[in-house]
């Protein structure tokens, strides 16, 4: 699954409605730890729509993170 904000193929659902009504999902992404609900807006979870200042580029990923402490980032 694909992260809305770094765009990676790292996310992965985490949790959802414990009924399984599937009224909500968690998902997370194991590159840059972004957590985001599938209830929450289309600007949040619409890749398209996102603003482009909250995009986690690989460059803006290594001001970002300490690499030194995650080293699966180096790249
Ligand atoms: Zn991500």
């Amino acid at each position: 699954m694909k992260c809305v904000r770094c765009l990676s193929d790292d996310a992965y659902k985490a949790a959802e409605a414990p009924d399984k009504s599937g009224a909500w999902e968690l998902y997370c992404c194991r590159t840059c730890n972004y957590g985001w609900r599938s209830t929450e807006e289309e600007d949040i979870v619409n890749i398209e729509k996102r603003n482009p200042a909250f995009q986690l580029t690989p460059e803006k990923m290594e001001q970002v993170f300490d690499l030194n402490k995650i080293p699966e980032l180096r790249k």
